[in-house]
């Protein structure tokens, strides 16, 4: 059988995750909560499943009721009324959005630009589309891009930029110039713009998200992504949803209706009954600040460097001093089987390898959770 992609492997999130089961480690690898979403919601979904008629095919775009509510919300935290019937699609996951959004704009032969580290999905779905990725670094130690490298890279054949800010995996945080820097260098060019969005409410130090939705010039190109997994601490729920002009939701819904057509019902329903309740996401970036400064003084006596993290539920550390000759991907899993904590190596967020000596962990825990991991790296010295 002939791959379509045979450089691939199985994800490195589920790979650390059942090392992690297999070994007993504590799971820093894989980005997910280890404690429920809020009781409203899940009272929501309970209440929801038991009301009949809520059992079938939700309309294809997602439920009107779940659509107004995100319209919403987003013209109050980002100035701007999406119109619920067409710029508004519910998807399974932000997974779903991001292969939707590439299987509907991406051509054979097209280039995508992507920063790099990035998510690890972004270059192998732009590759099944006939699409080139074309990687444009980001640097150490704060992985900001470097916008005239941007630059360089557009060419006529960029279809697609794909930017995620709170960035995954290095808690990168896109500010209003950045957007500004970008939307002059896209102004005269016919590049459209995916801005992966789904760590919107963890951002941190007085900081705000910079939503490209938020940005009336960029949006006019843009697809932009969130996921009420991240927000609502239910990533097993898988539902996402894209805000885009009409004419590119147009494009992304022609594809949704052949991917997953709709998504689950009652958990749509359970989601519009929540969404008004603003401080369920109001509080959370005091909520993941407070996860990021109590893991970073934890580690802090340990020899692992944190690089700084700005947003995000993620802390990318350096552990060069600890082990100079081993790669990123043997010192994840012996820091797994040994010392009995499971991180990501960087390496899985690049296309090749890298000499560098980075491993992510995850902060989105209970604080037991973060002090029995810490306590495990401490014998690290
Ligand atoms: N984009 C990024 C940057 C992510 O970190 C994730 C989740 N790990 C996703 C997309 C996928 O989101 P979902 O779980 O809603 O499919
Ligand atoms: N987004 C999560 C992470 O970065 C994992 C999602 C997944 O397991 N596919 O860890």
């Amino acid at each position: 059988l002939l791959s379509k992609l045979p450089d691939v492997g199985t994800s490195i999130f589920s790979v650390m995750t059942q090392l992690a089961q297999e070994t007993g480690a504590i799971n820093l690898a894989q980005g997910f909560p280890d404690y429920d979403p809020p009781r409203p919601l899940l009272e929501a979904l309970a209440r929801q499943v038991l009301t009949p008629g809520h059992q079938q095919y939700a309309p294809m775009p997602g439920l009107p009721r779940l659509r107004d509510a995100i319209a919403a919300k987003t013209a109050r935290l980002y100035g701007h009324l999406p119109d619920p019937a067409t710029d508004i699609t519910i998807t399974s996951g932000a997974t779903e959005a991001l292969y939707a959004v590439l299987a509907a704009v991406v051509r054979p032969g097209d280039e995508v630009l992507i920063l790099e580290p990035a998510y690890d999905l972004y270059g192998p779905a732009v590759r099944l589309q006939g699409g080139v990725p074309v990687y444009v670094p980001l640097q150490l130690p704060d992985f900001r891009p470097d916008w005239d490298q941007v630059a360089a890279a557009l060419t006529p054949r960029t279809r697609l930029l794909m930017i995620n800010s709170p960035h995954n995996p290095t808690g990168a945080v896109l500010t209003p110039e950045d957007l500004d820097t970008l939307a002059a260098l896209l102004r005269n060019t016919d590049t459209l713009l995916l801005s992966d969005e789904v760590y919107e409410h963890m951002v941190f130090d007085e900081a705000r998200h910079s939503s490209v939705v938020g940005h009336p010039e960029l949006r006019e190109r843009a697809f932009v992504l969130s996921s009420f997994g991240k927000t609502y601490h239910a990533t097993g729920w898988k539902v996402g949803y894209c805000v885009a002009p009409a004419a590119l939701s147009a494009e992304l819904r022609r594809v949704h209706q052949f991917v997953t057509f709709s998504v689950s019902t009652p958990t749509q329903h359970a989601l519009a009954d929540v969404l008004p309740l603003t401080e369920l996401y109001d509080e959370l970036p005091a909520f993941y600040q407070q996860k990021r400064d109590l893991f970073r003084e934890l580690l802090a006596p340990t020899a692992l460097r944190l690089l700084p993290v700005q947003g995000g539920y993620f802390q990318v550390a350096d552990f060069s001093v600890l082990a100079p000759s081993v790669s990123d991907e043997d010192f994840a899993r012996r820091l797994t089987r040994e010392t009995g904590v499971a991180v990501v190596p960087l390496s899985a967020f690049y296309h090749n390898r890298q000499d560098h000596h980075l491993v992510r962990f995850c902060f989105a825990k209970q604080e037991s959770t973060l002090r029995a991991a810490a306590e495990r790296l401490a014998r690290l010295g």
